[in-house]
């Protein structure tokens, strides 16, 4: 299967080898051509799939060759990282094109934004929010739209964003094509897409609410106070770099940032209380590699695209269990291998329980000698400088795997005291 095949043109194929793209992946072997014919799309497609080129590609496509003097086609995101995302991937298989985009969401001034759309723009990324004032001023003009995405529509409407979803859907013309993407199918979803498209076809690229087969995941049992100690050790032991870690609140990840910059790591957090600003360089700094370890609540982390993320950490299982598979849908991208670890305390079995139902597996879980729950912290141990796990030589180099107990997918080798059975 190759690009050509789907349809696309020239330009695209183009800034499609210099992206080193060599093959469609399957969301967008399955999705392309059924755009390109215009038909309305219900797809089921986690981040790290491909999905955002399996719909900006045949809408680059269709735009090139057409006419039109207000925007023909619209994106909505749930956050301000998502839209700037799709906006740069629109960049980059646009490149060829003579295509102008615009990208509208709040946190940000308005005037910039209102200037760029009385130019003229073909097509447009947004958050529905900010989107809707622009109407409301009408320093929008939504009359010619074509073309209607609906992306990570099941993060939006948890978003709240459903009323203003409708009121813009309302203001759109009737006559349109509308593709909905969404990583899972809730009863809300499928009255969504219910009501918006006509005779959808539908791709599913990863069976519903399971996770992808290349993540390694694991449980690591551990007393709630002593979770940011854990991570520094199996940081520091593995030499693990980009890391990203869960928090469940704004003010925790704050917390957690701090204590891991205190034990030497560099960390950034970025959350709905932090500027735009300070979240894009946050995650600049991360994709770059000056930031190694990033704290993020699970909206701000929402549509975070990183190639080959290596590690995900839940310091806190989340409440809902489809957040854990959204959360560990960051890591092992584009074919490569990832590692999710839960730091899972006494408290959140129940949360375990949810998430190994949703699942229908259990995670491998085994505890890290030196935190085993119930054991307080080792007089004048520093949280910077935890004791190495037990049986390593003096000298001897830790690795990823000798930080812990077991490897993912085996059964944990030691049995000592302390071990919860979770
Ligand atoms: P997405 O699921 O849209 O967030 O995309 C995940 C990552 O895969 C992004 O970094 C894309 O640049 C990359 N990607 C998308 N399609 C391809 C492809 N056909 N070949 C290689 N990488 C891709």
């Amino acid at each position: 299967m190759s690009f050509q095949t789907l349809g696309l043109g020239a330009e695209l194929l183009r800034a499609l080898s210099e992206a080193g793209y060599a093959e469609p992946t399957p969301i967008q072997a399955q999705a392309i051509p059924l755009v390109l014919e215009g038909r309305d799309l219900l797809a089921a497609a986690q981040t790290g799939t491909g999905k955002t080129a399996a719909f900006v590609l045949p809408i680059l496509h269709r735009l090139a060759s057409g006419h039109g003097h207000s925007p023909r086609a619209l994106i909505l995101v749930p956050t301000r990282e998502l839209a700037a995302q799709v906006a740069e991937s629109v960049d980059t298989y646009g490149r060829h094109l003579r295509l102008r985009s615009a990208v509208i969401f709040g946190g940000v001034g308005i005037n910039p934004q209102i200037e760029r759309l009385r130019r003229g723009v073909d097509l447009i990324v947004a958050t529905p929010g900010r989107l809707l004032d622009h109407a409301k001023q009408r320093t929008v003009d939504l009359s010619g739209i074509e073309t209607l995405v609906l992306d990570e529509a099941d993060r939006m409407l948890d978003m709240g964003f459903i009323h203003d979803i409708r009121r813009l859907i309302g203001i759109l013309p009737r006559q349109r094509q509308t593709l909905l993407f969404s990583a899972t199918f809730s009863d809300p979803i499928r009255a969504l897409a219910h009501n918006l498209l006509k005779q959808p076809a539908t791709v599913e690229v990863t069976p519903r609410n399971t996770t992808a087969v290349q993540i390694a995941q694991r449980v690591h049992p551990v007393d709630k106070a002593r979770k940011s100690a854990l991570i520094a050790h199996l940081v520091h032991a593995g030499d693990w770099h980009q890391v990203l870690v869960f928090t469940r609140t704004k003010h925790g990840a704050n917390r957690l940032a701090d204590q891991l910059a205190r034990a030497g790591i560099q960390t950034a957090a970025i959350h709905g209380n932090k500027s735009q600003n300070a979240r894009t360089k946050a995650l600049a700094d991360f994709k770059s590699g000056q930031v190694r370890l990033l704290v993020a609540t699970d909206i701000a982390a929402r549509g975070i695209d990183i190639d080959r993320l290596p590690y995900v950490i839940n310091h806190e299982l989340p409440n809902v269990p489809e957040d854990y598979v959204h959360r560990i849908g960051r890591t092992g991208r584009a074919g490569s291998c990832g590692e999710a670890i839960s730091l899972v305390s006494l408290d959140e079995r129940p949360l375990l329980r949810d998430i190994q139902r949703l699942l229908r597996c259990d995670i491998p879980s085994s505890v890290i000698a030196g935190f085993e729950p119930g054991s307080a912290p080792l007089a004048g141990e520093q949280q910077t400088h935890p004791s190495p796990p037990r049986g390593r030589r003096p000298g001897q180099h830790p690795s990823p795997r000798s930080a812990s107990d077991s490897v993912p997918g085996q059964r944990p080798r030691r049995s000592g005291n302390g071990r919860r059975p979770i």
